[in-house]
C-alpha cells in the first residue's frame, strides 16, 4: 500500500470544510430535486477524483470493517476505508452520502489533521535529530572511547573548535542533499554534486561559512567531479567503504515518504556521487528503509525485526553482504562496546548507531549512549539521530536542545520544502 503524505493529505484536507458541518453546504436544499442518497453535489464528485489521484483509493476489498474508533485509526485503515466506501458508491448509489451524512467522513479529516501533524512531527525529528546528533558528538570526534568526560550536553570546542550547538559536514551535506531534492524537484545528482561543491569550494550551508571537517572519500569524489563533470564518480575500493553518504541519507526517506521504490533506488544512487562501495550502497539502502518505517509509524520491534516486510520485499537476504546481514540479524543486540566502535567504517557505524537506538527508551538517552563512543561520534550521532528523530518525532527531542542547535531555523526551513516542495 502506498502511503499517502503530508502533501497528499493536505489537497484533501482542503476539502474539509465543505463536509464539516453535516447539513451545512453539502446538504439537500443545495439540490432539492434529488433524492438524499443521489445527492451529487461538484465538491463531492472533485473530492471523490481527489482521492484517487492522492493515494486514498487503493487495494480496494469489497468487505470492509469500519474501524472501531475511526479517532484513533492509523493511515492504511483510512485508506482502506475511504477505498472501500467510494468503490462501493460506484455500485450501489448513496453509499457515499450516508457515510457524509453519519458524519463518518468528517471524523476521518479530522483524523487526517492529526496524522499529518504527527507525520510532519517526525520529518522534522529525523532532519533534526540528523544535526542535533552532529552537534553532540563533534566535541569527541576523534577521541577514543572512555577517554573523556561523558558528553551530556553540546560542548563546543572539539577538534574544529565549534561553538555549542554548532554542527559538522554531516548536517551540512544532509542539508544540500535535502535542498537539491526540493529545489530540483526529484533527484538531480548533478545539482546535488553542485551544492556539494559549493559547500566544499565556499562553505555553503556550513554552520560557519566555511568547511572545516570533510572526508576524504567525499573529498576525491568532489575532486574528481570538478574534473570530469560526470556526477557517479564516488570510490568503490575497500578504503572507501566509509560512512560518508549514510550521514547525510534522511531527506532520501523523507521526500520520498510514499514510495518504498524510490526510497530503495534513489537511496542508492544518493550514495553513488561520493561512495559507490557495494557495501555502502546496500546500508544506505537498508538505513533509508528504516528511517521511512519511522517516518511512518512502524514500531521499534517491528522495524529492527530481520523480517521486517519492506525489508524483505526488496532487500533479498540471499543478496546482502555477509557484514550487512550480520546486522539486519540483530549483531547489535547483542554485542556491547568495545565490540560496538564508532569507528568510520560504514557498518561500524551503522551498528553502533542502531545499538544506541535499540539499548535505549528515549531520543536523549541513545543519542547521548551513540556520541559518547568518541572515535566518528558526530557521524555515528547524525546516523542514529536521523533514524531515533523518525522515530521520536521532533517533540521527542529535548527542548534545550533544539533551542540552542545552530541554524535551527535555516534546518526548519529546508526541511519544510523538503515536506512540501511546490
Ligand atoms: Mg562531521
Amino acid at each position: 500500500m502506498k502511503i499517502p503524505s503530508p502533501t497528499h493529505i493536505s489537497r484533501i484536507l482542503k476539502y474539509y470544510d465543505f463536509f464539516k458541518e453535516p447539513g451545512s453546504r453539502y446538504s439537500r436544499e443545495d439540490d432539492p430535486v434529488m433524492i438524499d442518497s443521489y445527492i451529487y453535489s461538484f465538491e463531492l464528485f472533485q473530492l471523490v477524483n481527489k482521492l484517487y489521484m492522492e493515494n486514498f483509493i487503493q487495494e480496494y476489498k469489497q468487505s470492509y470493517r469500519l474501524p472501531e474508533n475511526l479517532e484513533e485509526a492509523d493511515i492504511c485503515s483510512l485508506v482502506r476505508v475511504l477505498s472501500a466506501v467510494v468503490m462501493a458508491d460506484r455500485y450501489s448509489k448513496g453509499i457515499l452520502s450516508q457515510f457524509i451524512a453519519q458524519g463518518n467522513l468528517r471524523k476521518i479529516f479530522n483524523r487526517l489533521s492529526e496524522i499529518k501533524l504527527e507525520m510532519e512531527n517526525r520529518m522534522y525529528g529525523s532532519l533534526l535529530g540528523l544535526a542535533v546528533g552532529d552537534a553532540l558528538g563533534v566535541s569527541v570526534e576523534f577521541k577514543s572511547p572512555g577517554s573523556f568526560p561523558p558528553v551530556e550536553d553540546y560542548q563546543g570546542g572539539g577538534t574544529h573548535n565549534l561553538d555549542a550547538g554548532e554542527w559538522s559536514d554531516d548536517t551540512s551535506l544532509a542539508l544540500a542533499l535535502a535542498e537539491s531534492l526540493s529545489k530540483s524537484k526529484g533527484f538531480d545528482p548533478q545539482d546535488q554534486m553542485e551544492r556539494y561543491l559549493a559547500w566544499y569550494r565556499e562553505g555553503y550551508l556550513a554552520v560557519n561559512g566555511s568547511c572545516f571537517d570533510i572526508g576524504k572519500t567525499t573529498q576525491q569524489a568532489l575532486e574528481n567531479y570538478e574534473v570530469t563533470g560526470d556526477p557517479y564518480c564516488g570510490l568503490d575500493h575497500e578504503r572507501s567503504a566509509g560512512n560518508g553518504s549514510l550521514m547525510r541519507l534522511a531527506p532520501i526517506p523523507i521526500y520520498y515518504f510514499s514510495n518504498l521504490e524510490g526510497v530503495i533506488r534513489y537511496a542508492r544512487l544518493s550514495s553513488c556521487t561520493t561512495h559507490q562501495h557495494p557495501l555502502v550502497l546496500q546500508c544506505c539502502q537498508y538505513l533509508s528503509l528504516l528511517i521511512q518505517g519511522a517516518l511512518w509509524g512502524k514500531s521499534k520491534t517491528e522495524l529492527l525485526s530481520a523480517d521486517y516486510a519492506p525489508y524483505k520485499t526488496y532487500l533479498h537476504h540471499d543478496d546482502l553482504l555477509e557484514e550487512l546481514e550480520e546486522v539486519v540479524q540483530g549483531s547489535y543486540k547483542r554485542k556491547n562496546p568495545p565490540e560496538i566502535r564508532a569507528s568510520g567504517h560504514v557498518i561500524k557505524s551503522l551498528e553502533a548507531a542502531l545499538w544506541a537506538f535499540y539499548h535505549s527508551n528515549n531520543f536523549k538517552e541513545g543519542a547521548l549512549m551513540a556520541v559518547n563512543l568518541g572515535e566518528d561520534a558526530d557521524t555515528v550521532g547524525a546516523i542514529y539521530g536521523q533514524l531515533a528523530g523518525a522515530y521520536y518525532g521532533e517533540t521527542g527531542i529535548p527542548q534545550p536542545w533544539l533551542d540552542k542547535l545552530a541554524r535551527k531555523d535555516l534546518i526548519h526551513s529546508i526541511c519544510q520544502d523538503l515536506i512540501y516542495p511546490e
